[in-house]
């Protein structure tokens, strides 16, 4: 796809300058001209221009004969917070590593940071076969503007296959940024990724249609091809210490970046004090727990098992517990040991985030709720009576 100014239409009412949010457009000789390299392809202008009609994007017929043969390899985006890799970057070295064995490809891991020089050291433990490790004092911390301008580079220069990152809150804002600069095709939330190594093909599996059924998406006539995966689906890679590979440590000055935005400060969420992806054990309520204050009883539960409080989107939309508490499609998937529903009644979107966990426990009145369904224990009765009984019985049988 492109985008194309019709220097006949165009009167040059800077209406489209306005909608660009990424500064992309200019007014020369009373025309509109687009830097490409900045344009996201985003169409702000097209819809501005619509009395005049002079911007049109454009589908680049040529595009199934865009020279894919160059691209190689596999490439990991590794995710770092305050200097410590995310557990979904982890798993994505894991599953990397075995689609680049598949594909007889390397695995590269791009790491951004400031001095995190032992850590990049560290990914070849984890199976990468070479580490791009850009180091800046403006990496230390995430912004779009920044690592997407490095992940670009990144792929214009050493023009990956394939590009996988998670599909965290950092994935999710800038990786398809990244794919619309490199003209690369992105399947965003996979929970399954397999290679056609005859046609050298990602195969990256995600749900649809509200998590209806699964949809397995290709990118034929594009490079990279790229996806986010979320956390806890896949298996995180194993350290083995005898392994070898080549670090390249790009130092990237402060000037070299462009940045509009400014971090003020980086604000921890009061009151999270277990991120429910890490939690062995996972107490959940929903619409069923009727009152925000019954909340509590999660927290008390939660508390005697050593476990964290989830929680189903109608509870966090009524208010009763901040979004990071969600699970499902829209939240956080999670796999722990034990998964406790209370009051949830088993919405396939629900279901999606959390029917991998290795034993569910669901209280519900309806003994025909959905949850059952996928339950391995389950109590039809009043949470508000049933949570109490459980974390007396709980606190007895743990002497707590
Ligand atoms: P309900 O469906 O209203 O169920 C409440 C349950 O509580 C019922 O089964 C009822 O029998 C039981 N109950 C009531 N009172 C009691 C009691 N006293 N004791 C015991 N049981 C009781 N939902 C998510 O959870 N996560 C997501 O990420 C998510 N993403 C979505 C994305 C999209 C695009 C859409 C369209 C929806 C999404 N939803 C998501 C919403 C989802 O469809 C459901 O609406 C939601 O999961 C319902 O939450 P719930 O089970 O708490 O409420």
């Amino acid at each position: 796809m492109g985008i194309k100014v019709d220097l006949e239409k165009c009167i040059g009412c800077s209406l489209c300058v306005r909608a660009c949010s990424q500064n992309a457009i200019a007014i020369a000789d009373k025309k509109a001209v687009i830097d490409l390299a900045k344009c996201n392809l985003c169409a702000a202008c097209v819809e501005a221009c619509k009395k005049y009609q002079a911007i049109t994007i454009v589908k680049d017929a040529s595009a199934k004969a865009a020279d894919i043969s160059a691209y190689k390899h596999v490439a990991i985006f590794v995710e770092q917070r305050e200097g410590v890799v995310a557990g979904v970057s982890y798993e994505m070295l894991g599953e990397g590593r075995k689609l680049a064995d598949q594909l007889g490809d390397k695995l590269v891991a791009v790491l951004l940071g400031n001095n995190m020089h032992a850590v990049a050291n560290d990914l070849i433990k984890f199976g990468a076969d070479k580490v791009m490790y850009y180091n800046g004092a403006k990496l230390a911390a995430f912004q779009d503007d920044s690592y997407g301008q490095i992940m670009s580079e990144f792929v214009d220069k050493e023009k990956p296959s394939i590009v996988l990152a998670g599909a965290t809150a950092i994935g999710r804002s800038f990786i398809p940024k990244v794919a619309a600069r490199v003209w690369g095709g992105l399947t965003a939330d996979c929970t399954k990724l397999e290679v056609d190594v005859e046609k050298r093909l990602l195969l990256g599996t995600r749900p649809a249609f509200g998590g209806n059924l699964m949809a397995t998406i290709i990118c034929p006539h594009h490079r990279p091809q790229m996806a986010t995966v979320r956390h806890k689906v896949m298996k995180q890679a194993v350290r083995n210490d005898s392994r070898t590979g080549e670090v390249v440590v790009v130092d990237i000055e402060d000037s070299a970046l462009t940045i509009r935005t400014t971090v003020a400060s980086i604000v921890k969420e009061a009151g999270a004090t277990v991120n429910i992806t890490e939690a062995d054990i996972i107490v959940s309520g929903g619409r069923g727990m009727q009152d925000p204050k019954n909340m509590q009883l999660l927290f008390e539960l939660a508390s005697v098992l050593g476990g964290a409080v989830g929680a189903s989107r109608a509870a966090v939309d009524a208010g009763w517990i901040p979004y990071s508490h969600q699970v499902g499609q829209t939240g956080k998937t999670v796999c722990p040991k034990m998964y406790v529903a209370c009051g949830i009644s088993g919405s396939v979107q629900h279901m999606a985030g959390m029917q991998s966990s290795d034993f569910i426990i669901a209280v519900n009145k309806d003994p025909n709720a959905d949850i059952f369904q996928i339950a391995n224990l389950g109590i039809v009765g009043d949470v508000l009576e049933v949570l109490p009984a459980l974390t007396k019985a709980f606190k007895e049988q743990l002497g707590k």
